[in-house]
Parts: C-alpha cells; sequence; structure tokens
C-alpha cells in the first residue's frame, strides 16, 4: 500500500465504503421481507429455511429460521414456519415449543454444505 497516494487511498476508502453500505442495505432489504411473510405471509419452503442440527420441537418438527432473518431473528418450529397442514391441525392446541430468540439461545444450525446432523425434513 506504500505505492499509492493518500488521494488514491481515498478513493479505495470510498468505494469500501459504498461496499458496506450497499450490503448493509440489501440485508435490511431482505430482513424486511422475512418480517413481512412472518407476519401472516405465505408459508417457508424448506429451502428458504436453515434447519437446526438437534433441536427440534414439541411437536418433533425441527427448529429452524429463515435465510436473512438478521441477528433480531429466533429459531421457531419448522412446521409453524411452512405453515404446514399438521401445524394447521394443531392450532390452538399447546404442540409447538416457544420460539427461541437469537440472543437468548445457542442453538446449533445444520451445516450449509449438506453434510452433518440435520433436522431438515428428508
Ligand atoms: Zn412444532
Amino acid at each position: 500500500m506504500a505505492d499509492l497516494t493518500e488521494q488514491q487511498e481515498d478513493v479505495i476508502l470510498e468505494q469500501a465504503e459504498n461496499i458496506r453500505n450497499a450490503r448493509a442495505n440489501r440485508a435490511r432489504e431482505a430482513e424486511r421481507k422475512v418480517d413481512a411473510r412472518l407476519v401472516g405471509g405465505p408459508g417457508f419452503t424448506p429451502a428458504e429455511l436453515v434447519y437446526a442440527s438437534h433441536t427440534r420441537c414439541r411437536c418433533g418438527a425441527g427448529m429452524a429460521y429463515p435465510k436473512g432473518i438478521g441477528g433480531r431473528g429466533m429459531w421457531q418450529c419448522s412446521s409453524v414456519l411452512e405453515r404446514s397442514p399438521s401445524e394447521r391441525a394443531a392450532k390452538g392446541r399447546d404442540l409447538h415449543t416457544e420460539a427461541m430468540p437469537f440472543v437468548f439461545w445457542s442453538v446449533h444450525a445444520e451445516r450449509n454444505d449438506g453434510t452433518g446432523p440435520t433436522t431438515r425434513p428428508a
């Protein structure tokens, strides 16, 4: 970096700042879309969810969260997130484990390369 002038460094730093801002904006937009679907939107498909490696809901389904949910998110029953027929049938009964916010719970997620343990439905 010693070969760069201060002016050239300023250009690079400004580009880096622009990239950081663009990434933050994309992440916020993804969070907004996830939040909108969590409150009454269509159910998530398994491909849109990250499943726990071992942790399951009281109903037997794996705990999961939607991709892009952000740091304020939480683990929830995947059956609830998918709005599956069994979830709808169970409505009103105390069948599901309560949501587990990231800030209070440390749950191991499945590996994103598809290897290792997962509670993802086969
Ligand atoms: Zn459940």
